[in-house]
């Protein structure tokens, strides 16, 4: 019999990962009773160190990718999608309310107010944030440039004043994207997430009232009206999305291309920095996507969450998170072999940790002197030998185990479908399978989101469908679904009939 999984928590936290691992039979990690490497998951709230990175051994799994700041660091996001905007076209990359990072960006700020500000006067509103600070910590909303006061480092953002409310209440939607890896780059969005409103009614005439225009929980849970009963709304300041999804029925709102534009907002985003993530095939990463929705259903990104709170503060939260952290820890694919930690590594002499230096990041891979003797422990003695055969023999290269339901087009792995919940969301057909395979071909990739979107879009005659499909290279090998709507429908069938498939 193979000997438990074991995880290790930075700082004892999250709770809820604890319990969940711990009803799946996971032992945690004892510094007294185990050895330092002898752990297959340690989960962290704040950044690895890089020498982590490079130690990790072919069991272990690591919560964050490196170098993933890029994104999640609201100024260096702003900075990104700039960038991208530039090379890729602002038509692509216009789900980011404009932003400007100050002090820094002050003049380019100074024009753009003063520009807005004759053309359309009044009715134009920004919103400062900390660059890195959370939860609403320091944020504030102006009209007037005078009421603009900071004393760090802050982005200054377009203000969505026409965010879509539902009985007058402003919302916001928490996505769990979990990149599976960067290299090559494979994504999957959680089905089930959380809708975050705000706790009074949303008014343009008082900017202070941040219960009315922050969607925040840590924020709306100490307002007056967190428990009482809101119309549509509710007590508390939470639904899944799942009731979100059946408000969309209620409202007749088409939703394939809206689920299609948040689809694309987190592989958009995720490109600006998957060509600089460092390979790191053990690393698993949730990120929270934050999506505010405006009165033309238009989504877009406010910011993406390092480390989403797994904290539970009521029903919802209990329903959406213990589902979400059950099936990450599926994807993260933990095998029998895994549980066999240093005896199978040892029997098979790999002499390499996982994670593998691009040119790009030039990190020089240490020796594993350390995993030279025949170092046994009492904890696995009841390890069968047969067990460990099945580990790739003598290999130099990383272990990556390929995921139950992985498939192979045209010697290509294909990561499954679904895992639980979770939707694979890229690659979504087999030039974006091949595009991320070796060198990540950002180009190509947008070119098929482009496709995608255009194919999804209403009123495409059969004619302009039927000609796309002819040019989809090798659509029939490579299943996928269409993250969001309930029942996700697969592609392919969308090509044929968009308008039958069930929402
Ligand atoms: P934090 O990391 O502090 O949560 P966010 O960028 O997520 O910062 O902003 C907090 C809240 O403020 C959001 O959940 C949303 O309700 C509101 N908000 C942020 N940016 C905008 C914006 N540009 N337009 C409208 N509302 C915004």
């Amino acid at each position: 019999m193979a000997a438990t999984l074991v995880f290790r928590l930075h700082d004892r936290g999250p709770e809820l990962l604890r319990e969940v691992l711990l009803e799946r039979g996971w032992e945690e990690y004892d510094e007294g009773e185990q050895e330092e490497e002898d752990w297959n998951l340690y989960w962290r709230g704040s950044a690895f160190h890089s020498s982590q990175y490079h130690n990790l051994l072919p069991w272990q799994r690591l919560n964050h990718h490196p170098k993933t700041a890029g994104i999640t660091r609201k100024d260096f996001l702003a900075r990104n999608l700039r960038r991208m905007r530039v090379a890729s076209g602002s038509a692509l990359y216009d789900f980011s309310p404009t932003g400007f990072i100050l002090p820094s960006d002050y003049t380019r700020f100074l024009a753009e107010y003063n520009q807005l500000h004759l053309t359309s006067g009044e009715s134009v509103y920004w919103i400062c944030k900390p660059v890195d600070l959370s939860r609403g910590r320091g944020i504030f909303i102006f009209k007037d440039i005078k009421d603009l006061v900071y004393d760090c480092s802050v982005i200054v953002q377009r203000y969505i004043s026409d965010p879509l409310l539902i009985s007058g209440y402003k919302f916001d939607l928490r996505i769990y994207v979990c990149v599976k890896s960067f290299h090559p780059l494979t994504v999957y969005i959680h089905q089930e997430g959380l809708v975050r409103f705000a706790t009074e009614k949303y008014n343009l005439s008082s900017l202070h009232n941040l219960y009315a225009h922050l969607t925040n929980t840590s924020i709306n849970k100490f307002g007056p009206f967190y428990k009482a009963e809101k119309e549509r709304v509710g007590p508390g300041c939470k639904w899944t999305l799942s009731k979100f999804r059946h408000f969309l029925n209620s409202q007749e709102v088409s939703q394939l291309v809206f689920w299609q534009r948040i689809n694309n907002i987190v592989t958009l985003t995720l490109l600006t920095i998957a060509p600089t993530v460092p390979p790191c095939p053990n690393c698993v990463e949730l990120f929270g996507f934050d999506i505010l929705i405006d009165v033309r259903l238009k989504p877009w990104l406010l910011e993406v969450n390092y480390s989403p709170a797994l904290t539970l503060d009521c029903q919802t939260d209990i329903t959406v998170k213990k589902g979400l952290i059950s099936d990450l820890v599926d994807l993260m694919n933990y095998t029998s072999i895994d549980s066999l930690r240093e005896r199978a590594y040892l029997k098979h002499r790999h002499k390499q940790p996982c994670f593998h230096a691009t040119q790009s990041s030039r990190v020089p891979i240490p020796a594993l002197s350390k995993f030279k003797g025949p170092k046994f422990k009492k904890k696995r003695s009841g390890i069968q030998s047969s067990q460990t055969q099945i580990l790739p023999l003598g290999s130099q290269r990383p272990v990556t185990i390929p995921l139950k339901g992985t498939r192979a087009v045209k010697e290509q792995h294909v990561p499954p479908l679904r895992v639980g919940g979770f939707i694979r969301t890229f690659p979504f057909n087999t030039a974006t399978l091949k595009a991320s395979q070796h060198k990540l071909d950002v180009k190509v990739i947008i070119q098929e989101l482009h496709k995608l979107t255009a194919h999804l879009a209403p009123g495409q005659s059969d004619k302009t469908k039927q000609r796309r499909e002819e040019h989809t290279d090798g659509a029939e090998d490579f299943e996928s679904l269409l993250w969001g709507p309930k029942d996700p429908p697969l592609l392919s069938q969308l090509s044929i009939t968009s308008k039958e498939v069930e929402l």
